[in-house]
């Protein structure tokens, strides 16, 4: 063994699951010199996590992949209950929407989780050509106190050795009759070159043994619940120690259930319990409870085969048949409720995803929680590189999502016993869990599983609420809902929320209220003068080449129609020209109306966030679409102030 290379990074992620890949994903798109490495020879193909929030599938829309998930997905609309009978059967208890209407623009959609990753890594790639590094595994990492607070371009503090893998160390292993989760006949065409990947000549064992010396200014630990990079910092996951045991199986279903391409929980009277997730190609999703272990205890894996899931599942969906000629994956899936104390070392060294919380499939979590752990880091971390914005911000990685696990955590628990007891007479006083008391609590959750209930807390980003809201539809700390506007320019109409494209600016939306009349108007023009003046946070922290919105967008919504007003009577700072002609920038102003060809489809901005249509607010929006302050059109001065917080104007 010998080193082959010394190489130095922006960022090291190590690990390439849904957290690593979201990651790797924001920072191609902000150009961050980024390494991304992974103990796997290949990336999952079949099974594992497949739900998708509402809250992630607006995040892949601003990175502009949504509608492959859309269109592959399938999407989960309703919720059904199904309960013992008096005669011994089953019976459907409720229906409920999935979501409660208006949640979000964009469903809450289901597909395997090899194929997020594929969306992951095809962005990826084609924001700045990135790729994974597989078979390749780090094993030592050292981070220089004496660095540790050098942010300079040459300095590197962390020193890690990463060691390439042989084919058999960095094949994974399963539980399962499918080796791998390869499955290759059901392989969609774009992920074969992966599964490929190992075997190919020159592939991923070409310098296997071999070590190689790189340094990093940040490290992000996206490597799973047993996470490597926790272990070097120290830290380990706090919370229960008993074990949920699950069996869960992609499978293809031959019954006469009813609701069998819905969303079900069945409570069987004698069998247990079942969660039912209708999946892409026709494949039905089976989360069947096995048990719950006690600290010390040891679940015994090798009782478990398909073919005892399925009479798990047949004996559960009795008096209705259930045969399964087809299975794609299946796993036992041991869990526990955990949250690490703590994320981040010395503002250098971070952990997301599994590696900070795990939890049961239950709710539908994993996965999404994970890519919004590293959403949440990646911009911090490109704007910091990129010297704009004081190292101050990254605690705020720590402080937000810290929060949300615990929530998840929390959340997790109840809804795992929930599920696990057996189901209490009505009214009755004995152990267990009343059918009732069931869908009450699935259904408080609704909103918090979408992922759109999500809070911030007031922080470094987050500026505490006012007293009175000028926008009660726009809680500080949570993300912006979109409503419909219209362009006053080109009259397309538009989703608000598709203007929120992550490429690490900010934005901050003027709604300017009904500039027809002098007073509004006026305003409008001073906060125009403002934004226009060296003093201002657009002048202050823009460099004098780039474009103006280059680090800042301000949109304007108007509260009147769009036609009674001209497009080129708004101040100039509010439509710039840009470069390298000089254009102007038409797609910064839009009104509260419809577009002509859709008259009837108005979007209400003003009324759904609550705004005075006569008087209008100001509101500052995060790269990550989380709203950071809400202010009144003549406070903008706050909006100044609320940069110099953490902005660092161009050297
Ligand atoms: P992971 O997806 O675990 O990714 C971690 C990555 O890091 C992996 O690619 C791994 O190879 C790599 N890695 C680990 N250690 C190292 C190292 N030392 N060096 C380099 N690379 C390393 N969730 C559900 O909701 N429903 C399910 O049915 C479900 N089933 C699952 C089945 C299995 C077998 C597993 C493992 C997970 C399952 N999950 C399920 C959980 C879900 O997949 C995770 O919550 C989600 O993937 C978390 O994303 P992550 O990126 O944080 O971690």
């Amino acid at each position: 063994e010998h080193m082959v290379s010394t190489s130095d990074y922006d960022v090291l992620i190590v690990g390439a699951g849904p957290a690593g890949l979201m990651l790797a994903t924001w920072l191609a798109k902000l150009k961050v010199r980024t390494r991304i490495v992974d103990k796997s020879s290949v990336k999952v193909l079949a099974g594992h996590a497949d739900g998708v929030q509402c809250r992630t599938v607006e995040v892949f829309q601003s990175f502009g992949f949504a509608h492959r998930l859309v269109d592959e997905g399938a999407h989960i609309n309703e919720v059904v209950f199904w309960q013992p009978s008096a005669n011994g059967g089953l019976e459907r208890s409720k229906r409920t929407p999935d979501n409660e209407p208006g949640t979000s623009r964009f469903p809450h959609a289901v597909l395997g989780q090899g194929r997020i990753e594929r969306f992951l890594l095809d962005a990826m790639k084609g924001f700045n050509d990135l790729t994974v590094d597989r078979a390749i595994a780090p094993t030592s990492m050292t981070v220089d106190p004496a660095l540790v607070d050098d942010f300079s371009p040459t300095s590197h503090p962390i020193t890690l050795t990463l060691r390439h893998l042989t084919e058999e160390e960095s094949t994974p292993t399963q539980v399962g009759a499918v080796p791998n989760g390869l499955h290759r006949s059901n392989l969609l065409s774009d992920d074969e070159a992966d599964a490929m990947h190992g075997t190919a000549a020159g592939g991923a064992y070409a310098g296997a043994g071999q070590e190689e010396t790189v340094r990093a200014k940040f490290v992000v630990g996206c490597d799973g619940a047993r996470s490597w990079v926790r272990k070097q910092l120290g830290i380990s996951l706090e919370g229960e120690a008993a074990n949920s045991v699950w069996g869960v199986m992609d499978a293809i279903c031959l019954t006469d259930f009813p609701d069998i391409r819905l969303k079900c929980t069945i409570h069987s009277k004698d069998a247990g319990s079942i969660l039912v997730v209708p999946r892409e190609r026709s494949y039905v999703r089976f989360y069947v409870q096995l048990g719950t272990t006690e600290p010390g205890q040891r679940f015994d894996r090798s009782s478990v085969t398909p073919e005892s899931i399925i009479q798990r599942a047949q004996a559960i969906f009795a008096p209705y048949k259930l045969e399964c000629p087809e299975t794609e994956w299946w796993t036992v899936y041991e869990v526990n409720q955990r949250v690490a104390a703590k994320v981040i070392l010395d503002n250098r060294v971070f952990i997301a995803g599994d590696a900070f919380h795990t939890h049961s499939p239950k709710a539908g979590q994993g996965m999404n929680t994970s890519m919004m752990d590293s959403y949440n880091l990646g911009w911090k971390l490109a704007s910091v590189l990129a010297g704009k914005a004081s190292p101050s911000l990254l605690s705020t990685y720590e402080e937000e999502r810290h929060k949300i696990a615990k929530e998840l955590i929390e959340r997790d628990y109840t809804l795992s016993r929930m599920f696990a007891a057996r189901p209490k007479e009505e009214g009755g006083t004995g152990e267990g869990v009343s059918h009732e008391d069931f869908k009450k609590f699935f259904q408080s959750i609704g909103r918090w599983a979408s992922g759109t209930a999500v809070h911030y807390n007031p922080n470094l980003l987050t500026a505490p609420e006012r007293e009175t809201s000028l926008a009660p539809g726009l809680p500080h700390g949570e993300r912006f809902p979109s409503h419909g506007v219209v362009s006053i320019a080109d009259a397309r109409p538009w989703h608000l929320g598709d203007r929120f494209v992550s490429d690490g600016r900010w934005r901050v939306v003027i709604f300017a209220g009904d500039v027809r009349e002098s007073e509004q108007r006026a305003k409008l023009d001073q906060v125009a003068a403002y934004l226009d003046s060296p003093s201002g946070f657009l002048r202050t922290y823009t460099p004098a080449d780039d474009d103006l919105d280059s680090v800042v967008e301000v949109l304007t919504v108007i509260s009147n129609p769009r036609i009674s007003v001209e497009p080129n009577a708004f101040p100039d700072v509010l439509w710039p020209p840009l470069k390298p002609w000089g254009s102007r920038a038409y797609d910064k102003l839009y009104a509260d109306d419809s577009s002509p060809v859709t008259p009837s489809d108005r979007g209400e901005i003003y009324k759904n966030l609550g705004i005075d249509p006569k008087t209008g607010c100001i509101a500052v929006v995060r790269p990550d679409q989380h709203v950071s302050l809400v202010c009144a059109m003549d406070e903008v001065k706050q909006v100044g102030d609320f940069f110099s917080r953490f902005m660092i104007p161009p050297q």
